[in-house]
Protein backbone atom coordinates (compact mmCIF):
# COMPACT_ATOMS: atom_id res chain seq x y z
CA UNK A 1 0.00 0.00 0.00
CA UNK A 2 1.30 3.74 -0.37
CA UNK A 3 2.30 5.68 2.04
CA UNK A 4 0.11 8.94 2.75
CA UNK A 5 1.73 11.99 1.46
CA UNK A 6 1.81 13.40 5.03
CA UNK A 7 1.76 11.28 8.52
CA UNK A 8 1.81 12.87 11.81
CA UNK A 9 1.88 10.43 14.45
CA UNK A 10 0.85 11.13 18.71
CA UNK A 11 2.90 14.52 17.95
CA UNK A 12 2.89 17.30 20.79
CA UNK A 13 4.96 20.48 21.07
CA UNK A 14 5.00 22.49 24.40
CA UNK A 15 6.22 26.49 24.00
CA UNK A 16 7.73 27.31 27.80
CA UNK A 17 5.89 30.93 28.83
CA UNK A 18 7.89 33.50 31.01
CA UNK A 19 5.94 36.63 32.70
CA UNK A 20 8.05 40.03 32.27
CA UNK A 21 10.72 38.92 34.94
CA UNK A 22 11.46 36.10 32.89
CA UNK A 23 10.28 33.88 35.47
CA UNK A 24 8.67 30.69 34.11
CA UNK A 25 4.78 30.78 34.31
CA UNK A 26 4.38 27.49 32.96
CA UNK A 27 4.03 25.70 28.95
CA UNK A 28 1.42 26.26 26.50
CA UNK A 29 0.88 22.85 24.99
CA UNK A 30 0.41 24.36 21.53
CA UNK A 31 -0.40 20.63 20.22
CA UNK A 32 -1.12 17.56 22.41
CA UNK A 33 -0.92 14.20 21.05
CA UNK A 34 -1.96 15.28 17.51
CA UNK A 35 -2.60 11.65 14.46
CA UNK A 36 -3.34 12.61 11.14
CA UNK A 37 -3.18 11.07 7.70
CA UNK A 38 -2.97 13.43 4.34
CA UNK A 39 -3.18 10.52 1.41
CA UNK A 40 -1.87 12.13 -1.92
CA UNK A 41 -3.49 14.38 -4.02
CA UNK A 42 -5.61 15.16 -1.12
CA UNK A 43 -6.53 18.38 0.62
CA UNK A 44 -6.41 18.23 4.37
CA UNK A 45 -8.07 21.30 5.92
CA UNK A 46 -7.04 21.79 9.68
CA UNK A 47 -9.98 24.27 11.67
CA UNK A 48 -10.49 25.85 14.82
CA UNK A 49 -10.18 29.29 16.62
CA UNK A 50 -7.18 31.77 17.39
CA UNK A 51 -4.77 30.29 19.73
CA UNK A 52 -5.94 26.67 18.93
CA UNK A 53 -2.76 25.38 17.54
CA UNK A 54 -3.36 24.94 13.69
CA UNK A 55 -0.30 27.08 12.46
CA UNK A 56 1.90 25.60 15.37
CA UNK A 57 0.93 21.99 13.72
CA UNK A 58 1.33 23.35 10.13
CA UNK A 59 4.84 24.10 11.18
CA UNK A 60 5.73 20.97 12.83
CA UNK A 61 4.39 18.59 9.91
CA UNK A 62 7.19 20.63 7.54
CA UNK A 63 9.61 20.25 10.25
CA UNK A 64 10.44 24.08 10.31
CA UNK A 65 9.66 23.66 14.22
CA UNK A 66 10.72 20.55 16.29
CA UNK A 67 8.15 18.29 17.88
CA UNK A 68 8.72 17.47 21.81
CA UNK A 69 7.76 13.90 20.79
CA UNK A 70 6.18 11.83 18.16
CA UNK A 71 6.32 10.71 14.38
CA UNK A 72 6.33 12.91 11.52
CA UNK A 73 6.31 10.49 7.93
CA UNK A 74 6.62 12.68 4.71
CA UNK A 75 6.16 9.50 2.31
CA UNK A 76 6.50 6.84 5.04
CA UNK A 77 9.65 8.45 5.82
CA UNK A 78 10.48 9.83 9.30
CA UNK A 79 11.72 13.42 8.93
CA UNK A 80 13.24 13.49 12.29
CA UNK A 81 15.26 10.39 11.41
CA UNK A 82 16.85 12.94 8.54
CA UNK A 83 20.11 14.71 8.57
CA UNK A 84 20.21 18.41 8.04
CA UNK A 85 21.64 17.16 4.33
CA UNK A 86 19.14 14.94 3.51
CA UNK A 87 16.82 17.08 5.24
CA UNK A 88 17.53 20.14 2.94
CA UNK A 89 17.37 18.25 -0.09
CA UNK A 90 14.15 17.38 1.18
CA UNK A 91 12.56 20.86 1.56
CA UNK A 92 12.07 21.02 -2.15
CA UNK A 93 9.01 18.68 -1.85
CA UNK A 94 7.24 20.80 1.23
CA UNK A 95 6.48 24.83 0.94
CA UNK A 96 5.07 26.69 2.86
CA UNK A 97 2.38 29.80 1.89
CA UNK A 98 1.74 32.46 4.76
CA UNK A 99 -0.59 34.26 5.81
CA UNK A 100 0.43 37.66 4.93
CA UNK A 101 1.35 38.38 1.22
CA UNK A 102 2.71 41.98 2.51
CA UNK A 103 5.14 40.01 4.83
CA UNK A 104 6.07 36.91 3.44
CA UNK A 105 8.09 38.80 0.00
CA UNK A 106 11.67 40.31 0.66
CA UNK A 107 11.07 44.50 -0.10
CA UNK A 108 14.46 44.50 -1.56
CA UNK A 109 14.07 41.28 -4.13
CA UNK A 110 12.54 42.00 -7.18
CA UNK A 111 9.52 39.22 -8.11
CA UNK A 112 11.84 37.89 -10.54
CA UNK A 113 14.55 37.43 -8.10
CA UNK A 114 12.28 36.14 -5.25
CA UNK A 115 10.76 33.42 -7.41
CA UNK A 116 14.10 32.94 -8.89
CA UNK A 117 15.65 32.16 -5.50
CA UNK A 118 14.22 28.50 -4.66
CA UNK A 119 15.16 27.59 -8.07
CA UNK A 120 19.02 28.64 -7.11
CA UNK A 121 18.87 27.05 -3.64
CA UNK A 122 18.10 23.06 -5.05
CA UNK A 123 20.29 23.53 -8.53
CA UNK A 124 16.20 23.11 -9.89
CA UNK A 125 17.61 24.79 -13.29
CA UNK A 126 20.43 26.01 -14.64
CA UNK A 127 21.33 30.08 -14.31
CA UNK A 128 20.37 30.44 -18.43
CA UNK A 129 16.93 29.55 -18.26
CA UNK A 130 15.66 30.98 -14.74
CA UNK A 131 14.01 33.70 -16.42
CA UNK A 132 12.39 31.85 -18.58
CA UNK A 133 11.25 29.19 -15.66
CA UNK A 134 10.46 32.50 -14.26
CA UNK A 135 7.90 33.76 -16.36
CA UNK A 136 6.03 30.51 -16.63
CA UNK A 137 5.37 30.18 -12.91
CA UNK A 138 3.96 33.56 -13.01
CA UNK A 139 2.36 33.06 -15.91
CA UNK A 140 0.89 30.13 -13.88
CA UNK A 141 -0.56 32.12 -11.57
CA UNK A 142 -2.04 34.64 -13.57
CA UNK A 143 0.36 37.11 -13.27
CA UNK A 144 1.99 38.61 -16.60
CA UNK A 145 5.56 37.60 -17.21
CA UNK A 146 6.96 41.04 -17.61
CA UNK A 147 5.88 42.29 -14.62
CA UNK A 148 8.57 40.18 -13.27
CA UNK A 149 11.39 43.33 -12.85
CA UNK A 150 8.58 45.07 -10.44
CA UNK A 151 8.89 45.02 -6.43
CA UNK A 152 6.67 43.79 -4.03
CA UNK A 153 5.40 47.16 -2.96
CA UNK A 154 4.29 47.57 -6.50
CA UNK A 155 1.57 45.15 -6.22
CA UNK A 156 -2.08 44.88 -4.72
CA UNK A 157 -2.35 41.73 -1.74
CA UNK A 158 -3.99 39.75 -4.03
CA UNK A 159 -1.37 39.83 -6.69
CA UNK A 160 1.60 39.52 -3.89
CA UNK A 161 -0.07 35.98 -2.70
CA UNK A 162 -0.09 34.40 -6.21
CA UNK A 163 3.68 35.80 -6.40
CA UNK A 164 4.12 33.94 -3.18
CA UNK A 165 2.66 30.83 -4.19
CA UNK A 166 4.95 31.03 -7.54
CA UNK A 167 7.34 30.91 -5.49
CA UNK A 168 6.55 28.19 -3.25
CA UNK A 169 5.49 26.36 -6.21
CA UNK A 170 9.12 26.91 -8.11
CA UNK A 171 10.80 24.07 -6.16
CA UNK A 172 8.65 21.55 -7.69
CA UNK A 173 6.82 20.85 -4.11
CA UNK A 174 4.96 17.62 -3.62
CA UNK A 175 3.00 18.98 -0.42
CA UNK A 176 2.22 22.61 -0.03
CA UNK A 177 0.80 23.80 3.71
CA UNK A 178 -0.95 26.95 3.10
CA UNK A 179 -1.33 28.49 6.85
CA UNK A 180 -4.40 31.19 6.17
CA UNK A 181 -3.48 31.83 2.58
CA UNK A 182 -6.09 33.87 2.02
CA UNK A 183 -7.24 35.84 5.02
CA UNK A 184 -5.65 39.13 5.12
CA UNK A 185 -7.28 39.72 1.57
CA UNK A 186 -10.58 40.81 0.32
CA UNK A 187 -13.70 38.38 -0.21
CA UNK A 188 -13.55 38.90 -3.49
CA UNK A 189 -10.17 38.37 -4.34
CA UNK A 190 -9.85 35.10 -1.55
CA UNK A 191 -12.29 33.67 -4.01
CA UNK A 192 -9.71 33.96 -6.77
CA UNK A 193 -6.98 32.93 -4.77
CA UNK A 194 -8.84 30.03 -3.49
CA UNK A 195 -9.68 28.90 -7.11
CA UNK A 196 -6.41 29.40 -8.67
CA UNK A 197 -4.96 27.05 -5.36
CA UNK A 198 -7.66 24.85 -6.62
CA UNK A 199 -7.11 24.43 -9.99
CA UNK A 200 -3.00 23.67 -9.62
CA UNK A 201 -3.79 21.97 -6.75
CA UNK A 202 -5.79 19.60 -9.56
CA UNK A 203 -3.84 20.22 -12.52
CA UNK A 204 -0.18 19.44 -10.39
CA UNK A 205 -1.48 16.61 -8.46
CA UNK A 206 -0.27 18.48 -5.01
CA UNK A 207 -1.10 17.30 -1.56
CA UNK A 208 -2.07 20.69 0.18
CA UNK A 209 -2.75 21.24 3.86
CA UNK A 210 -4.99 24.59 4.66
CA UNK A 211 -4.80 25.84 7.91
CA UNK A 212 -7.53 28.06 8.29
CA UNK A 213 -10.38 29.46 10.89
CA UNK A 214 -12.60 30.17 7.75
CA UNK A 215 -15.54 27.64 7.05
CA UNK A 216 -16.37 28.93 3.67
CA UNK A 217 -13.01 28.48 2.42
CA UNK A 218 -12.45 25.30 4.02
CA UNK A 219 -15.70 23.86 2.33
CA UNK A 220 -14.59 25.15 -0.96
CA UNK A 221 -11.53 23.07 -1.04
CA UNK A 222 -11.06 20.55 1.27
CA UNK A 223 -11.40 16.44 1.07
CA UNK A 224 -11.25 16.21 4.37
CA UNK A 225 -11.27 18.45 7.80
CA UNK A 226 -9.67 18.15 10.96
CA UNK A 227 -11.17 20.34 14.06
CA UNK A 228 -9.02 21.88 16.86
CA UNK A 229 -9.41 22.65 19.89
CA UNK A 230 -6.65 24.03 22.58
CA UNK A 231 -4.42 21.62 20.56
CA UNK A 232 -6.31 18.85 20.17
CA UNK A 233 -8.14 17.29 17.09
CA UNK A 234 -11.68 17.10 18.09
CA UNK A 235 -13.27 16.33 14.80
CA UNK A 236 -11.91 14.74 11.86
CA UNK A 237 -13.58 13.62 8.64
CA UNK A 238 -14.96 13.52 4.93
CA UNK A 239 -15.66 17.13 4.48
CA UNK A 240 -19.18 16.49 3.10
CA UNK A 241 -19.50 14.46 6.98
CA UNK A 242 -17.84 17.24 8.79
CA UNK A 243 -20.16 19.86 7.23
CA UNK A 244 -23.22 18.16 6.52
CA UNK A 245 -23.38 16.11 9.77
CA UNK A 246 -20.84 17.13 12.29
CA UNK A 247 -20.60 15.35 15.80
CA UNK A 248 -18.77 16.97 17.68
CA UNK A 249 -20.65 20.19 19.57
CA UNK A 250 -17.63 22.54 18.47
CA UNK A 251 -17.78 21.85 14.69
CA UNK A 252 -21.45 22.54 15.15
CA UNK A 253 -20.71 26.01 17.21
CA UNK A 254 -18.64 26.98 14.56
CA UNK A 255 -20.75 26.02 11.30
CA UNK A 256 -23.19 28.06 13.75
CA UNK A 257 -20.79 31.23 13.47
CA UNK A 258 -20.10 31.22 9.53
CA UNK A 259 -21.03 35.09 9.60
CA UNK A 260 -24.25 36.43 7.75
CA UNK A 261 -26.62 33.51 7.76
CA UNK A 262 -27.57 33.71 11.46
CA UNK A 263 -30.25 30.63 11.95
CA UNK A 264 -28.11 29.40 15.03
CA UNK A 265 -27.58 31.70 17.36
CA UNK A 266 -26.97 29.51 20.21
CA UNK A 267 -24.79 27.26 19.06
CA UNK A 268 -22.66 30.12 17.72
CA UNK A 269 -22.95 32.22 21.15
CA UNK A 270 -20.49 29.04 22.44
CA UNK A 271 -17.57 31.15 20.75
CA UNK A 272 -18.28 34.33 22.00
CA UNK A 273 -16.53 33.32 25.10
CA UNK A 274 -12.60 33.63 25.95
CA UNK A 275 -11.07 30.20 25.26
CA UNK A 276 -9.20 28.47 28.15
CA UNK A 277 -5.82 29.23 28.29
CA UNK A 278 -3.92 27.03 27.10
CA UNK A 279 -1.25 26.70 29.53
CA UNK A 280 -4.14 25.27 32.49
CA UNK A 281 -6.71 23.88 30.31
CA UNK A 282 -9.57 22.33 31.86
CA UNK A 283 -9.74 19.16 32.68
CA UNK A 284 -11.42 15.89 30.77
CA UNK A 285 -13.01 17.36 27.56
CA UNK A 286 -11.23 20.68 26.63
CA UNK A 287 -14.23 22.17 25.39
CA UNK A 288 -16.69 21.11 28.45
CA UNK A 289 -16.50 24.99 29.70
CA UNK A 290 -18.34 26.50 26.76
CA UNK A 291 -20.13 23.00 25.62
CA UNK A 292 -23.69 23.39 27.11
CA UNK A 293 -23.85 19.40 27.10
CA UNK A 294 -21.32 18.93 29.66
CA UNK A 295 -21.52 16.09 32.68
CA UNK A 296 -19.54 14.99 35.29
CA UNK A 297 -17.52 12.51 33.08
CA UNK A 298 -16.43 15.48 30.85
CA UNK A 299 -14.47 16.81 33.66
CA UNK A 300 -13.02 13.27 34.35
CA UNK A 301 -12.30 11.53 31.52
CA UNK A 302 -10.20 13.15 28.46
CA UNK A 303 -12.83 11.86 25.65
CA UNK A 304 -11.03 9.33 22.95
CA UNK A 305 -11.42 10.00 19.26
CA UNK A 306 -13.92 7.66 18.46
CA UNK A 307 -15.61 6.50 15.00
CA UNK A 308 -18.82 7.75 14.26
CA UNK A 309 -19.10 7.79 10.58
CA UNK A 310 -21.10 4.98 8.28
CA UNK A 311 -17.69 4.34 6.54
CA UNK A 312 -15.69 4.38 9.84
CA UNK A 313 -13.67 7.50 8.87
CA UNK A 314 -15.47 10.26 10.32
CA UNK A 315 -13.86 10.55 14.37
CA UNK A 316 -15.06 12.93 17.42
CA UNK A 317 -13.97 13.17 20.34
CA UNK A 318 -16.91 13.35 22.95
CA UNK A 319 -18.27 11.25 25.74
CA UNK A 320 -22.13 12.08 24.45
CA UNK A 321 -22.06 11.57 21.38
CA UNK A 322 -24.54 9.23 20.81
CA UNK A 323 -26.80 11.00 23.06
CA UNK A 324 -26.38 14.51 21.92
CA UNK A 325 -29.80 16.34 20.95
CA UNK A 326 -30.75 15.02 17.22
CA UNK A 327 -32.66 18.41 17.08
CA UNK A 328 -30.40 20.68 17.48
CA UNK A 329 -27.86 18.56 15.30
CA UNK A 330 -30.34 18.59 12.63
CA UNK A 331 -31.18 22.30 13.10
CA UNK A 332 -27.46 23.31 12.51
CA UNK A 333 -26.99 21.07 10.27
CA UNK A 334 -29.63 22.28 7.81
CA UNK A 335 -28.50 25.73 8.53
CA UNK A 336 -24.58 24.93 7.97
CA UNK A 337 -25.80 23.20 4.60
CA UNK A 338 -27.88 26.23 3.50
CA UNK A 339 -24.79 28.57 4.64
CA UNK A 340 -22.29 26.44 2.64
CA UNK A 341 -24.39 25.99 -0.64
CA UNK A 342 -24.30 29.95 -0.69
CA UNK A 343 -20.82 30.46 -0.17
CA UNK A 344 -19.74 27.97 -2.40
CA UNK A 345 -21.97 30.02 -5.17
CA UNK A 346 -20.31 32.99 -4.38
CA UNK A 347 -16.95 31.58 -5.10
CA UNK A 348 -18.36 29.97 -8.74
CA UNK A 349 -18.95 33.50 -9.50
CA UNK A 350 -15.83 34.86 -8.55
CA UNK A 351 -13.77 32.54 -11.35
CA UNK A 352 -12.91 35.54 -12.99
CA UNK A 353 -9.61 37.45 -13.02
CA UNK A 354 -8.80 39.10 -10.46
FE1 LIG B 1 -19.29 18.58 25.54
FE2 LIG B 1 -18.69 16.53 27.18
FE3 LIG B 1 -18.74 16.15 24.55
FE4 LIG B 1 -16.82 17.60 25.66
S1 LIG B 1 -17.19 15.43 25.98
S2 LIG B 1 -17.94 18.10 23.82
S3 LIG B 1 -17.93 18.64 27.29
S4 LIG B 1 -20.49 16.70 25.86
Amino acid sequence: MTAPMLELRDVARAFPVRDALGRSKGAVRAVDGVSLSVPRGSVLAIVGESGCGKSTLGRLALRLIEPDSGAILFEGEDLRSLSPAALRARRRDMQLIFQDPFASLDPRMTVEQAVAEPLRLHGIVPRSGERDRVAELLSRVGLRPELARRWPHEFSGGQRQRIAIARALASGPKLIVGDEPVSALDVSVQAQVINLLQDLIRELGLTFVLISHDLGVVRHIADRVAVMYLGRIVEEGPAAEVFGNPKHPYTRALLAAVPGQGHTRGAAALLEGDVPSPINPPSGCRFRTRCPHAEAICAAEIPPLADHGPKGDHIAACHLQDRLPPAAARHERDAGGERLKRLQAFFSDQRTGE
